[in-house]
């Protein structure tokens, strides 16, 4: 064994260390999820899209409105991107999201938006998938570790060229709602919500896995919007992901969007959460 790699003495000792939490969430604003059901009680209708199986579509959901992303003719994983409406360089932040809240996302947890924003701009009230936990390998749903499958990736590591990518899709639908050029509009694609995914990292090797997501048809994630949000959401070509994605090999589904209109009044005095109010001086003054 070299001098480089030799294992110390105290090696057993440094390894039993116990972790800390990097960011204990007792410190994050409280999120009274009753208060949301109560709003969402009497909250009606208001529109739908269908995004069509390897495709994606773009929504709108004003501010303190809802949305609800759900399965429909068969299990399908979908990517999620979300931006302030009115600011599209204000995006969700997956990382950040992961850090705070864990490698998946569940009622009660927000999905923060990049910095300098980083505030709430979507908070999940409602999980049908809730019950399904962690699975004997570690897996579990909604994932904010994975980033999107992109044909540049696919390209890397096959040669080939596939352009029903879910960074494809969302590109298509964000040029399409906004009318930016498709390589501007690409630029504003981000790590993704993998909406009904199931994954985690092997155990043994620590590598990031996918198994086949236990949604079914009538399965829904529920989100209000803290903000004004422009949404996009791809039906992503790996179907549910039990197998092979960047290809037309899975068999793929819709995904519906509904959004839901709060009754006039039930919000009492809610307002959308401030920006960070960190002054952006980095040490400057
Ligand atoms: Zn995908």
């Amino acid at each position: 064994m070299s001098e480089s790699n030799r294992t110390p003495e105290d090696a057993a000792a440094r390894r039993a260390v116990r972790p800390v939490i990097c960011y204990p969430d007792d410190g994050l604003p409280p999120v009274d999820i009753e208060a949301y059901r109560s709003v969402r009680a009497s909250a009606s209708k208001m529109s739908e899209v269908i995004v069509p199986a390897r495709d994606a579509r773009a929504f709108h959901v004003p501010a303190g409105h809802f949305f609800r992303i759900t399965s429909v003719e068969g299990p399908q994983v979908g990517d999620l991107n979300l931006w302030n409406a009115a600011n599209l360089a204000e995006r969700f932040f997956s990382g950040k999201t992961r850090a705070l809240h864990g490698t998946h996302v569940g009622v009660g947890d927000r999905l923060w938006s990049c910095l300098p924003y980083l505030r709430p701009i979507a908070t999940v009230v409602a999980d049908t998938l809730a019950w399904y936990g962690t699975d004997p390998y570690g897996g579990r749903v909604h994932d904010v570790i994975g980033t999107r499958c992109d044909p540049y990736t696919h390209r890397l590591l096959s040669g080939g060229t596939y352009h029903h990518c879910c960074h494809s899709n969302l590109t298509r639908a964000l040029a399409a709602e906004t009318g930016l050029p498709l390589d501007q509009a690409e630029l504003h694609v981000h790590d993704v919500l993998n909406v009904f995914m199931c994954t985690g990292f092997t155990a043994d090797t620590g590598q990031y896995f996918m198994k086949a997501s236990p949604v079914r048809p009538g399965d829904y994630l529920e989100f209000f919007a803290e903000i004004d949000l422009l949404g996009a959401l791809s039906a992503c070509p790996g179907g549910d992901c039990s197998s092979e994605h960047s290809s037309d090999t899975a068999p793929c589904f819709p995904l519906k969007v509904e959004v839901f209109r709060p009754k006039a009044g039930s919000l009492q005095d809610w307002s959308s959460p401030a920006v960070n109010s960190y002054d952006r001086t980095h040490g400057t003054k």
